[in-house]
């Protein structure tokens, strides 16, 4: 029998989760960890931002290795607005299996800061000498005599050099500079626009006078790439052009040990820096246990990021299984997060959250419109209200005015919908709806 594959994991719509949190700036804290009342576009919530900025210190100093945190609480209750102030990537792609998913969205989170440290010498060129010996073999022997400021010295010239010599067309008089490490003879001028490329890029030109009297520069060169990039470089299937297509596929278990393995060697020569990003998974109760246990292995795991996830889910059953825990998470997970509780708003704070929204929003509001919808979002949810400030505007424009008035939220209110009531019209008009599963049983057709 065909099957049509459904993808189980959807793609996050990044923008609009964007855009609902793009007031958020920050956790909001003071020098001691407390939190103002209203700062970086965070209102209220105090126990749990508190809480939050704590983790945040615990994170810099590589304190919770091994443990995750989970944001739980009611709908609106700014789960999301926290986890982004904390800093946050998501990323799940369509069609692949769950866990692969879930990978690439772990390596992603992790950087890898690569050093490569090379020295360079700088002289003039006293001589050069290559010989060709006559069996053909294809081999170039020779000596480069470079003088430096305070000596000379002679170079056995290896293939590399005598190539990167023919190349910049050295000549006795030229002042050259050698990297040690590549054998790469650059004259002068071109390797200092090099120098300045570099920077460009982000990473660092140091230059040290060497006691010897020679003059040397050090070089430190930093790229910071994903683990996730690294695999994917490194896939055969793929290349590195999937990088840009974001078509990855699936990588390869060995792949990635081979990966982790190169990169803990790297670690251990200095070579290379571990720096764990951090990883938010929203709406968490909808992983199954397939993808709990994926967590829980990757979380032991020396290469990964910080976890934070979000739930607003009671009592329920984790799915893929028969059995009901807190928020849906097995219980051997749930031991190891570091739980933070967030709790609805009072009438205050939901006034201020909307005063922030609509500043972001560029939408003017009355006082008497500001107060209308304070009300909505205290009766309906904080979501909903936040919605209708865009909408509202719209209908302001409309009609011409400039600010918002309590006919034009009216007007929204009655044209959108809020869960409650979207629900009591799906009840009223339930038997004109397709596939209602509350519908009487079928006509028998036998
Ligand atoms: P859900 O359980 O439905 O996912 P949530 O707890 O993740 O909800 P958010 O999406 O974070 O809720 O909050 C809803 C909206 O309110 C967002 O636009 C968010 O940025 C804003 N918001 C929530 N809490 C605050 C706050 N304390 N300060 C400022 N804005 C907030």
């Amino acid at each position: 029998m065909a099957t049509t594959k459904v993808p189980e994991v959807r793609d996050i719509t990044r923008i609009e989760r964007i855009g609902a949190h793009s007031h958020i700036r920050g956790l909001g804290l003071d020098d001691a960890l407390e939190p103002r009342q209203v700062s970086q576009g965070m209102v209220g919530q105090l126990a749990s931002r508190r809480a939050a900025g704590v983790i945040l210190e615990m994170i810099k100093d590589g304190h919770i290795a091994g443990r995750a945190v989970l944001i739980a609480g009611q709908p609106g209750t700014g789960k999301t607005a926290i986890a982004m102030a904390m800093a946050g990537s998501e990323i799940f792609s369509l069609e692949m299996s769950k866990t692969e998913s879930l990978s690439q969205a772990f390596r992603k989170a992790i950087g890898v800061r690569i050093k490569e440290e090379t020295e360079i010498i700088e002289g003039e060129v006293v001589e050069i000498q290559i010989d060709r010996p006559a069996t053909g073999t294809g081999a170039k022997v020779g000596k480069l005599t470079l003088k430096t400021t305070e000596m000379e010295t002679i170079y056995d010239l290896g293939n590399k050099m005598i190539d990167s010599l023919s190349k910049e067309k050295v000549q006795a008089g030229d002042v050259i500079t050698i990297d040690k490490a590549t054998g790469k003879i650059s004259k002068l001028g071109r390797s200092f626009t090099r120098a300045r490329d570099y920077d460009a890029m982000g990473a660092q030109t140091q230059f040290v006078q060497c006691p010897e009297g020679e003059l040397q520069k050090r070089k430190e060169v930093v790229h910071t790439v994903s683990l996730h990039e690294i695999d994917v470089i490194n896939s055969r299937t793929q290349g590195f052009l999937a990088l840009f297509s974001g078509d990855t596929g699936e990588i390869k278990a060995e792949v990635r040990e081979q990966i982790n393995a190169k990169v803990c060697e790297w670690r251990e020569e200095g070579k290379a820096e571990i720096i764990p990003g951090v990883l938010f998974i929203d709406e968490v109760h909808m992983l199954d246990m397939e993808c709990f246990s994926f967590l829980n292995r990757a979380l032991e795991s020396d290469l990964s990021p910080v976890l934070i996830m979000a739930t607003n889910r009671g009592i329920t059953r984790i799915r893929g299984t028969n059995y009901q825990s807190p928020h849906g998470i097995p219980i051997d997970l749930l031991d190891r997060l570091l739980i933070i509780a967030t709790s609805p708003y009072t009438e205050k704070e939901t006034r201020q959250i909307l005063k922030i929204r609509c500043e972001e929003e560029d939408v003017e509001l009355s006082d008497e419109a500001h107060t209308v919808l304070t009300r909505i979002g205290m009766e309906t949810s904080l979501r909903y209200a936040i919605q209708l400030i865009s909408t509202a505007g719209l209908v302001c424009r409309k009609r011409k005015g400039t600010e918002v008035q309590v006919e034009d939220i009216k007007r929204v209110y009655s044209l959108f919908l809020d869960e409650a009531r979207s629900s009591q019209y799906m009840k009223e008009y339930q038997d004109s709806f397709l596939f209602n599963e509350t519908q009487a049983p079928t006509m028998d057709t036998s």
